[in-house]
């Protein structure tokens, strides 16, 4: 994510924060100061933010650490000032392992209430008379805070709206006995109501700018999941081959940035294929060209310049397994390969037309 600033690594997993959670700190920090607490309370304060810090990266470790059970790296963590982010590499198709990927960290918050609850009940009765500046500063009042904030904490992400794990929960319930995207549809619909209401609420003099804040953040979540699942359905089960570019140049590495350039004005194609006799040799992309025309000149040979470690597509592969590769990879255009010869090239541009396409065939023709 942009704006996130790398602070370590746990279970190998990299832990991010991102810029706007220290914004919320100053802020937390400069309303402690307005109301006139004093400097023990405002350790305090920053005492128990950093402990909320902790409780939220180890709910994002139970996503993390669940999902690799099933398989799943976890690219990155990175922590909001609404809570984290666990990236994991892909979601599980299966909705049982969805659901268990979604619940275990809201669990591991229950779990953090229910050891502090006993903690207290146990500390409580042994030292009934203890020292109260010390119980004030990191015992009974701090520790109850810590509690509640992990039950809100539970609370807060099992509401059953996309992007939170309620939300996840919600679909993988649904998907048990539904298609998925319409699962999806249902609980991102679901989601958006209830970003309506918060919206409202946050509007009325009984609500708060966070209020309004969560509920567009909620609104998003829910139209990206929805969006990205119905593309997602679109593209499944359908081979490359049929969404390919099939009239395309190609140059040699021989070539020389002046033939690309002409290629590139005789039409509308922006990135070539290499070719090494039947082989795929690499990629030439335009932003490369135009680097090297720039600095070195029109005479530089493709060899010297086109990129090596492209991604080779098979002729038979579904295209929502490519497009997560090209995605993954952040590439923008790959070779297709029919039995080791260049049959083809697809693009994201490519798969987009395809989408839309498929949409405007997909939809109701209408009857006058
Ligand atoms: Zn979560």
């Amino acid at each position: 994510m942009k704006w996130s600033i790398r602070i370590g690594r746990l279970f190998g997993i990299p832990l991010f924060i991102h810029i706007t959670f220290f914004m919320f700190l100053a802020w937390v920090g400069f309303e402690s100061y307005r109301n006139g607490q004093s400097a023990g309370d405002a350790l305090s304060s920053v005492l128990f933010m950093c402990t909320l810090f902790a409780c939220v990266v180890l709910h994002e470790l139970g996503h993390a650490l669940t999902a690799r059970r099933y398989g799943i790296p976890t690219k990155d963590i990175t922590l909001l000032p609404i809570g984290g982010v666990a990236r994991l590499e892909r979601m599980p198709d299966d909705p049982k392992q969805e659901l268990w990927v979604a619940i275990a960290g809201p669990a591991v918050n229950v779990a953090i209430a229910a050891v502090l609850i006993l903690a207290t009940k146990l500390s409580s009765t042994m030292f009934s008379i203890g020292d109260a500046s010390v119980n004030g500063f990191l015992g009974g009042s701090f520790l109850s805070r810590v509690i509640v904030v992990n039950l809100f904490l539970v609370l807060f992400n099992m509401l059953p709206a996309f992007p939170m794990d309620g939300g996840r929960v919600l679909r993988a319930l649904l998907a048990t006995r539904l298609p998925y995207p319409r699962a999806t549809h249902i609980a991102a619909t679901v989601g958006q109501c209830m970003a309506l209401l918060f919206g409202l609420i946050g509007l009325t003099h009984y609500g708060s700018p966070m209020l309004i804040f969560i509920a567009l953040f909620v609104w998003i979540g829910a139209a990206q999941e929805s969006g990205m699942v119905q593309m997602r359905h679109s593209l499944s089960g359908i081979p490359v081959s049929r969404a390919m570019v099939t009239e395309f140049h190609v140059l040699r590495p021989e070539d020389t940035m002046a033939d690309a350039v002409e290629l590139t004005l005789k039409g509308t194609q922006r990135d070539f294929p290499v070719l090494d006799g039947e082989r795929v040799a690499g990629v030439l992309l335009q932003s490369v060209m135009l680097a090297t025309l720039g600095r070195q000149g029109a005479h530089v040979r493709v060899a010297d310049v086109m990129q090596t470690d492209f991604q080779l597509v098979e002729s038979s592969e579904m295209l929502d397994a490519v497009y997560r590769r090209l995605a993954e990879h952040r590439v923008t255009i790959a070779p297709v390969s029919f039995q080791g010869r260049l049959v083809g090239l697809v693009t994201m541009d490519n798969i987009g037309e395809f989408l839309a396409i498929q949409g405007a065939l997909g939809r109701p023709r209408r009857v006058f």
